[in-house]
């Protein structure tokens, strides 16, 4: 696909949670974005199990806090297993 240079503002590479968040920030700023994603379908494994507070904050900044709160659960702490499978870590929040 041949794309005239002035069409569009910016330009990201990889639809992966930051160019989506890029792509994002960039709509509500009014930039003319185009996005280029080499496949053509979602990654199929879970990669994103938690996120800390900065990044709702990013969410919040393009208006998915909501949908995304909705979707998730405060995180009640975590356990670190050796490869022994032994515990050698915890942290457990209240
Ligand atoms: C098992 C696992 C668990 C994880 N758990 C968490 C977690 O709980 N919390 C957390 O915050 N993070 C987690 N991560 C890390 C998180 O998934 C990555 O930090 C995040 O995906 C990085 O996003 P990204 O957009 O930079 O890159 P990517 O997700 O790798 O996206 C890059 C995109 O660019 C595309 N691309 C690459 N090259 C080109 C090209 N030349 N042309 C066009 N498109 C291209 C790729 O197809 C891809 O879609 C985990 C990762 C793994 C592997």
């Amino acid at each position: 696909m041949l794309v005239e240079r002035s069409e569009f503002d910016v330009v990201i590479v990889g639809l992966g949670p930051v160019g989506a968040v890029a792509a994002n920030i960039a709509g509500l700023l009014g930039l003319k974005t185009l996005v280029l994603e080499r496949t053509d379908h979602a990654y199929l494994k879970p990669r994103a199990i938690v996120f800390d507070a900065e990044v709702m904050r990013v969410f919040a900044s393009i208006d998915l806090a909501e949908r995304i709160a909705k979707a998730s659960r405060a995180l009640g702490g975590s356990i670190y297993l050796g490869a022994d499978r032994r515990r050698f870590r915890a942290i457990l929040l209240q």
